[in-house]
């Protein structure tokens, strides 16, 4: 007899990184349902999928109740604004999705029996005052600065998260990830990889905010999924830190754009925006220990296959 497809849940899953994650776990032989209300998605993310009988689209706000007909074995959590830009622009909804939204779909893990998966953040360490940062870090959070609607959604998910473990018993994980990058990033999101790539093949000036001294680390998609996956299926409950280690200052990142695309950009530089995080670098010796797992991708070569991405979509000259 045919063993049982199981069946995963992705909210969120018309984005960036969960439509990555339904080819993922479609093609590790389950069945997806993605809820996606398109508030920053797309559904170019999953129009090759339209006709794959595993795969299912429904146009939810899963800040509302949830309801799923039958067996469900995993429920990602994926659903919310992720780029600082999308985030100011729909403040409510940001922490509406990481309060309500995490409630509901914990709730759908219940009721299911089904695993649960949050995606947290590199944000819940704020602006952090330890580097790089280890998961046993509490973070320096502005509550009320602009970045406290995801800062602090993203915080009460991992804590409603939690009580759901400790008191409903729902087999529930927490992963934070840190600055992943790659093909389906919308153009126009306002982060760092689509807009610099966007300026430099437009021939724009690369908008350096502050100094440019502030650093980030950036992931690969194709890394991060990896580790995602390893994540459902491993015993441990997180939170887990998947992100690439290497680290670079944003003006380096500026310079490499510029290096790597012909362009004839120059960088200038704009106001740093509130609260912007001075430093970004996680420590993955839990993940390394854990999961077997760390990011293969280096920066250039993630860069050159987001670049190529871009240029198929008809970006630049
Ligand atoms: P994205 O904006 O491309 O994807 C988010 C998706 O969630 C979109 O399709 C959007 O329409 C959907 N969504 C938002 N609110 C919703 C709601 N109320 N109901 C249903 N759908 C809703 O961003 P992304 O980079 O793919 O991020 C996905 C998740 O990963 C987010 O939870 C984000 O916080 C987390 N994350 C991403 C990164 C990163 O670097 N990409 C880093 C840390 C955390
Ligand atoms: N940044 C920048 N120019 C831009 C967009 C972003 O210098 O056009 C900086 C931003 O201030 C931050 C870093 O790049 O220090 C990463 O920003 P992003 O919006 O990608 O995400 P964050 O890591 O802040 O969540």
């Amino acid at each position: 007899m045919a063993t049982r497809k199981k069946v995963a849940v992705i909210t969120g899953g018309a984005g960036f990184l969960g439509s990555h994650l339904s080819d993922r776990f479609l093609a590790e032989g389950c069945r997806v349902i993605c809820v996606d209300n398109l508030i920053t998605g797309n559904l170019n993310n999953i129009k090759h999928l339209r006709k794959n009988k595993d795969f299912s689209f429904k146009r939810h706000d899963v800040s509302k109740k949830i309801s799923i007909p039958g067996t469900v074995d995993y429920v990602l959590h994926f659903a919310s604004p992720a780029s600082p830009v999308d985030y100011l622009e729909y403040p409510i909804q940001t922490l509406k999705v990481g309060a309500l939204g995490t409630h509901n779909t914990l709730g759908l893990a219940k009721l299911k029996k089904a695993r649960y998966l949050l995606a947290s953040t590199s944000e819940v360490y704020g602006d952090p005052q330890i580097h790089p940062q280890k998961e046993d870090y509490w973070g320096h959070v502005n509550p009320i600065g602009p970045r406290g609607v995801y800062d602090e959604a993203k915080r009460f998910a991992e804590a409603m998260t939690m009580a759901y473990r400790r008191y409903h018993k729902v087999d529930s994980k927490i992963i934070r990830i840190f600055n992943t990058y790659g093909p389906r990033m919308r153009i126009k999101d306002g982060r760092v990889v689509p807009n610099f790539i966007d300026q430099a093949l437009n021939d724009k000036n690369l908008t350096v905010y502050g100094n440019g001294k502030q650093t980030r680390s950036f992931c690969y998609y194709s890394d991060l999924v990896e580790g995602i996956y390893r994540m459902i299926r491993s015993k441990h409950s997180g939170p887990v830190n998947l992100g690439n280690p290497d680290e670079f200052t944003i003006l380096q990142f500026a310079k490499l754009v510029i290096k790597m695309t012909d362009t004839r950009s120059k960088i200038v530089y704009k106001p740093l925006p509130v609260d912007d995080p001075k430093t970004r670098q996680p420590n993955i010796s839990l993940a390394k220990r854990v999961l077997k797992w760390q990011p293969k991708v280096k920066l250039e070569q993630g860069l050159r296959e987001t670049l190529a991405w871009f240029q198929g979509q008809g970006i630049g000259k």
